[in-house]
């Protein structure tokens, strides 16, 4: 097996190509028709001596994800389902918006935490994403888009890691991705336009702000930890308190002089005035200075077996209120490609899923998954490096 040159950041191409008797310098140019050219076979890397297409031929290719599915909403929003073997499949989202253009990468086949509001966290997990099979989504939507729109210039400004998976449980492929995206000769993006959203992985939360400081988002839904366990598992592993210590440590290192903390509003659960007044408490109180944050609260997606409902708009305003009459900064986050099942929670995992013969397999596997209690999985399944 050859090696798939999506696999490498800068530095491990340099490697790569010193493996075959190359100079570094030829990494950079080799990066550079792959990322900014889009170049996906190397005959067309002109400027490369013919001698060293012949040597890349032999010992590296370049794989990307077949596409399943393309969905485009009215809104513009552009939903790919992309294959990623044994029937799995994964999605990435792009979000045009007036003066930037996002893409919504997936990091994982489902999802080991199996937060209770997350349609990818009820499939359970199949596996971690190669570096390779995160880049490949920005690669690919990048030089479709600059087709699709019929532009030269860059069409995708910023990065979230919100797609399906949580991307510092894939710790060892997330980061050399990230680099990818911000190197120069890569996708050239700023750390503050690349974010990492997490369900809150205290070690790794750390590691990054070490390895790769980048806009960190982090899922938080509760305001307790009573709650958090219920809605997210990881909570009983890492509870709110070493959460936000960590939020803390990461803000020394982070482009951004705040966390994003993510709330999706479920109702009649974590949507009452109450729960503001304790976000409040707990964002201003903690660790005595508390921790500088914006929050976006995500009108929830409701899918059938979450048994869970999207809280009504007056219930979303007046939580924002409360934040916002605390002097916390809060957005609701308006919910894009609803048309195309593209918002939040509504990626699908499975291949299957996708085709009516599918559905009673895919509607056992949930049955069969909802048996093994969740944090049972997520302790099971969690993998730090
Ligand atoms: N695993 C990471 C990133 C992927 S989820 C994380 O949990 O942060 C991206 C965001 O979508 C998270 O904030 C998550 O809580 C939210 N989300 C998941 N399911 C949702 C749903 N059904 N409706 C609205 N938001 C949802
Ligand atoms: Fe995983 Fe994030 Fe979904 Fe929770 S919300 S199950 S961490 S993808």
């Amino acid at each position: 097996m050859t090696a798939n040159l999506l696999d490498f950041d800068l530095e491990g191409l340099a490697a790569f190509c010193e493996t075959l008797g190359e100079k570094k310098f030829r990494a950079t140019q080799l990066f550079r028709w792959i990322h900014q050219k889009g170049a996906a076979d190397f005959s067309q890397m002109s400027d490369l001596a013919k001698s060293l297409r012949e040597k890349l031929k032999g010992a590296a290719h370049l794989q990307g994800l077949p596409v399943i599915t393309q969905h485009e909403s009215k809104d513009g929003t552009i939903k790919w389902l992309f294959d990623v073997g044994q029937g799995d499949a994964v999605e990435a989202v792009f979000i045009p918006e007036d003066d930037r253009g996002t893409l919504c990468v997936s990091s994982q086949a489902g999802c080991a935490v199996g937060c209770r509001f997350c349609s990818t966290g009820h499939q359970g997990f199949s596996r971690n994403l190669s570096t390779g099979e995160i880049v490949a989504q920005l690669w690919f939507a990048e030089h479709f888009l600059r087709k699709h729109l019929n532009r030269e210039d860059r069409v995708i400004s910023n990065v979230v890691m919100m797609g399906m998976g949580e991307p510092l449980q894939n710790y060892s492929a997330l980061v050399p991705a990230l680099r990818v995206m911000l190197d120069d000769h890569g996708y050239g993006l700023s750390r503050r336009r690349v974010t990492v959203s997490t369900s809150g992985v205290v070690p790794m939360i750390d590691r990054l702000g070490q390895d790769c400081p980048v806009a960190l988002a982090v899922s938080l839904h509760a305001p307790n930890d009573s709650l958090r366990d219920n809605l997210v598992p990881l909570n009983r592993k890492y509870p709110l308190a070493e959460l936000l210590d960590a939020c803390n440590r990461y803000l020394e290192h982070a482009p951004r002089d705040f966390i994003t903390f993510e709330y999706c509003m479920l109702d009649g659960v974590n949507d009452q005035p109450e729960h503001a007044q304790q976000l409040v408490q707990l964002v201003r109180r903690h660790g005595g200075g508390g921790v500088s944050c914006k929050i976006n609260l995500i009108p929830f997606n409701p899918f059938p077996a979450s048994g869970l409902l999207r809280s009504a708009q007056h219930q979303v305003s007046a939580f924002a209120k409360i934040l916002g009459d605390a002097g916390i900064v809060t957005t609701v986050r308006k919910t894009r490609g609803d048309d195309i099942d593209a918002a939040c929670g509504q990626l699908a995992g499975d291949v299957k899923d996708r085709t009516r013969v599918g559905d009673r397999i895919a509607q056992q596997r949930t049955v069969m998954l909802k048996q093994v209690p969740a944090a049972a999985r997520a302790a099971k399944e969690i993998q730090e490096p």
